[in-house]
């Protein structure tokens, strides 16, 4: 089947990619060796030339270029097809295991950062599959087939996706059976312990959504996050989230006394006009203090429209809430926020935290953070504590309160009462 497109309409990078597939697809008829199509996508490039400039971002994308040359092989062609997007075509590979196997070698040239004017630059990618004539029948179809996948995995924030037939619909799919899910209470909020270091109590939790999904069973964050913020559901997601916090923190508080909640905001609802309100009128209906309420806002939320969302936090700040930057570390954002930001509290983004006993890199990068945090006066939380090492290192850095598997897993409600009372870390009623 040959595609009746006007193919001139398409960018000229992604235009001579497509006559060299329908080559490449020609001489399959000939050799029936069967072709795999890798498109690349590289993420945060806005996010990289809004914080360092273009011309870092396009420094960056020849560091991955010369990445992607060392790795290939003879016969693979690799080619700029526009928007941040990369494609690789292999040809003759034997089955999907192979192009999967390219797909690993391409995502571990993101293990190390990108140097870039003396930034080491953290680039991630993700990358569709499709395969030759298995999931498609031409040039057209096999790119678009391989798009769908990358879709796929950005939906579910997967490194890579091979296609499959069910493949097309699933994130609208996950899009309308979450907003029933919203609807029918088949959320169910977890709370994890924050522990505070130096009285090794647990003084605060941390509110971690799951979806509970007839269709689908047990559903982490990592997987309907991600639709949600891509659409307008994260809005009444993050208010059934906050309302039903904030509705555990009374109980919490009379069982336990000096307790606070802490709730994930999502960049995208700190754009949201009347966030704040909202967030002023379910503090109101819960009868709650504010300053019991903290919420988590990572960097990125500061990425678009930096003037907005700083007058928002501000609000937030001003109302009396708790504000605390997540993932710390992992984001672009300046440092120079550091000194305007009305910002309580500093996560350690886990990443850092969990390799920091083996980790040289990682360690200074901990020890640094608590000692930035502190002097602008902020408590500093680290999260990802898995073992006592880490935890008695941390303490002895100073860190205020951790967060971890080795103190506690995020569990339901009613199991942290359990815990509360049987953990040396909990509070008894
Ligand atoms: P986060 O806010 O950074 O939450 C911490 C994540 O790290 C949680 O994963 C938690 O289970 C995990 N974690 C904590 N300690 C450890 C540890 O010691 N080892 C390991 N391996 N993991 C640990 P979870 O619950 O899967 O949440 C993932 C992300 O989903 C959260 O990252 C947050 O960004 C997002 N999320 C969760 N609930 C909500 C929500 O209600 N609203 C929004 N907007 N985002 C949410
Ligand atoms: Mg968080
Ligand atoms: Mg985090």
């Amino acid at each position: 089947m040959t595609s009746d497109r006007d193919e001139s309409a398409k960018p000229p990078s992604r235009a001579a990619f497509f006559n060299e597939l329908q080559e490449a697809i020609g001489q399959f008829k000939q050799t029936g060796r069967a072709l795999g199509l890798l498109i690349i996508s590289l993420r945060r490039i806005r996010e990289i030339n809004i914080t360092f400039g273009y011309q870092a971002g396009d420094r960056l994308l020849q560091a991955f270029v010369g990445r992607v040359r060392g790795i290939l092989r003879h016969a693979d062609s690799f080619r700029d097809i526009g928007g941040n997007d990369f494609a690789l075509l292999l040809p003759s590979v034997l089955n999907a295991g192979h192009a999967i196997l390219a797909a690993n070698r391409v995502q571990s040239l993101f293990e190390q950062p990108f140097v870039i004017d003396g930034h080491a630059i953290r680039a991630q990618a993700v990358i569709g599959i499709a395969l030759y004539p298995n999931h498609a029948d031409s040039a057209e179809s096999l790119m678009q087939r391989a798009e769908m996948a990358l879709s796929h995995a950005l939906a579910v924030n997967k490194p890579y996706e091979i296609f499959q037939d069910e493949l097309p619909a699933t994130s609208l799919v996950i899009e309308s059976e979450l907003q029933r899910a919203i609807e029918n209470d088949e959320l169910v909020l977890y709370y994890q312990p924050k522990i505070d270091m130096k009285s090794r109590r647990c003084s605060s939790s941390e509110a971690l959504v799951r979806w509970i999904s007839p269709e689908r069973g047990f559903v982490g964050p990592n997987l309907f996050i991600p639709v949600a913020e891509a659409t307008d559901l994260i809005i009444p997601l993050t208010l059934w989230t906050l309302n039903t916090a904030l509705r555990n923190l009374a109980e919490f508080r009379e069982k336990w006394g000096e307790m606070t909640v802490a709730v994930n905001l999502s960049p995208r609802c700190l754009h949201e006009p009347n966030v704040v309100d909202l967030i002023q009128q379910a503090i109101n209906v819960w009868d709650a203090e504010p300053g019991h309420l903290v919420l988590e806002v990572t960097e990125s939320a500061m990425m678009h429209d930096p003037q907005h969302a700083l007058a928002q936090l501000q609000r937030l700040h001003d109302m009396g809430v708790m504000l605390s930057i997540d993932d710390f570390g992992t984001g672009y954002s300046s440092l120079a926020y550091m000194k305007t930001l009305p910002i309580d509290e500093l996560k350690i983004d886990q990443a850092f935290v969990r390799h920091m006993m083996d980790d040289e890199g990682d360690a200074m990068i901990v020890h640094s953070t608590i000692d930035l945090a502190h002097n602008f006066r902020h408590k500093v939380v680290a999260e990802g504590i898995e073992d006592e090492l880490t935890f008695e290192t941390l303490a002895n850095l100073g860190c205020d309160v951790g967060q971890g598997y080795f103190m506690g897993k995020p569990m339901p409600a009613e199991q942290l009462e359990l815990w509360m009372q049987e953990s040396p870390w909990g509070i008894k009623a």
